[in-house]
């Protein structure tokens, strides 16, 4: 569309530290500057300097942003703002790639959202009790974060209800598109009230990517964030040349060193996640393995057992 803004710094150009915008500057409800206050944040990073006021009006956003840029408060702290205190059902239904950003995604929300009464956000996956899930529902969360598929499993049942949605929110689109959920997005967009607000994000655009957001959005403002510090540079990154036979006594060599307190390691194939595992159970290094043939308990469970240090390596496919 002709009418679009492009607004986002050139490389280098805005940082969180130069940009002079404090949250009390942004017209967000006191409950939710209460609650950024007592989390810590002190400026808003540059996509949340850009990105809320637009949300706020209501404007719809297509926004090129990867994760660390801070582009959950981004969305969040908007929708959290225009919440309407009646309620009467989801207001804001946001879609995310997989399980595990649903859950991050909801918490994030739980966290801003927890000084406004009674706010709830549901997360809702597949693989996981629909009880629960119906419960949380009719309880009237006023926003629900959730997996492609599960989402359509309950608009078809009734038990998700889309009439009093005014926000859709797409993060990770580039993700959602790869992971094969272009139809049933489309299928989400087609029972979508019209009348509503939608902001994309997606680290990357590519072109079939850019085609698809223009067909789900009116009038966007568009948003370019560069990462302001690419992970790699506090990496010490090394290239090891290994004949594959010798692949598996390598790397537990490597994870051997007893100062490694832990390690994450890829794997391309989910049944190659599970023979590494193996590999370094037989070396003495207790691993565990997160990819997508596992239930969701069993990947919480991983997860939880790396971050508190039960098991020091996690074999994962780029599900994590
Ligand atoms: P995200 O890109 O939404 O996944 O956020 C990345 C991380 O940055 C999360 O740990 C957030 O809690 C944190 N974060 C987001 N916004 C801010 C902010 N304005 N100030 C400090 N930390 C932030």
């Amino acid at each position: 569309m002709s009418d679009e803004e492009t607004i986002g710094p050139e490389e280098g150009e805005l940082t969180s530290d130069e940009n002079d915008l404090a949250f009390t500057d942004l017209p967000l409800v006191p409950e939710v500057q209460e609650a950024i206050d007592a989390i810590g944040y002190e400026t808003p990073s540059p996509i949340q300097a850009e990105a809320i006021p637009f949300l706020l009006e209501g404007r719809d956003l297509l926004g090129v942003a990867d994760t660390g840029t801070g582009k959950t408060a981004a969305f969040a702290l908007p929708i959290l703002t225009n919440l309407d205190p009646r309620g009467g059902g989801p207001q804001a239904l946001c879609l995310t790639p997989t399980r595990e950003l649903a859950i991050q995604v909801a918490e994030a929300f739980e966290s801003f959202g927890n000084r406004i009464r009674g706010f709830q956000a549901l997360p809702i996956y597949g693989g996981s009790d629909y009880g629960k899930q119906i419960r949380g529902l009719k309880n009237g969360a006023p926003v629900v974060v959730g997996t492609p598929g599960r989402i359509m499993d309950h608009i078809n049942k009734g038990t998700l209800k889309l009439d009093k949605i005014r926000t859709l929110v797409l993060d990770e689109a580039d993700e959602m598109l790869s992971m094969g959920f272009i139809d049933d997005i489309e299928w989400i967009l087609d029972h979508m009230p019209e009348e509503r607000q939608t902001a994309l994000f997606s680290a990357t655009m590519p072109p079939k990517m850019e085609a698809l957001a223009k067909t789900m959005v009116r009038n966007p403002v568009r948003i370019a964030i560069k990462p302001e510090e690419p992970t790699v540079e506090l990496i010490d990154q090394k290239l090891l040349y290994v004949e594959k036979k010798n692949k598996d006594a390598l790397l537990a060599s490597i994870l051997q060193d007893r100062t490694l307190k832990k390690a994450l390691v890829f794997t391309q194939m989910k049944h190659v996640a599970n023979k590494v595992v193996k590999k370094l159970h037989h070396a003495g290094i207790r691993g565990t393995a997160i990819h997508g043939n596992k239930s969701q308990a069993a990947r919480t469970k991983a997860l939880a057992d790396f971050k508190q240090g039960r098991v020091k390596v996690l074999v994962a496919t780029d599900v994590a």
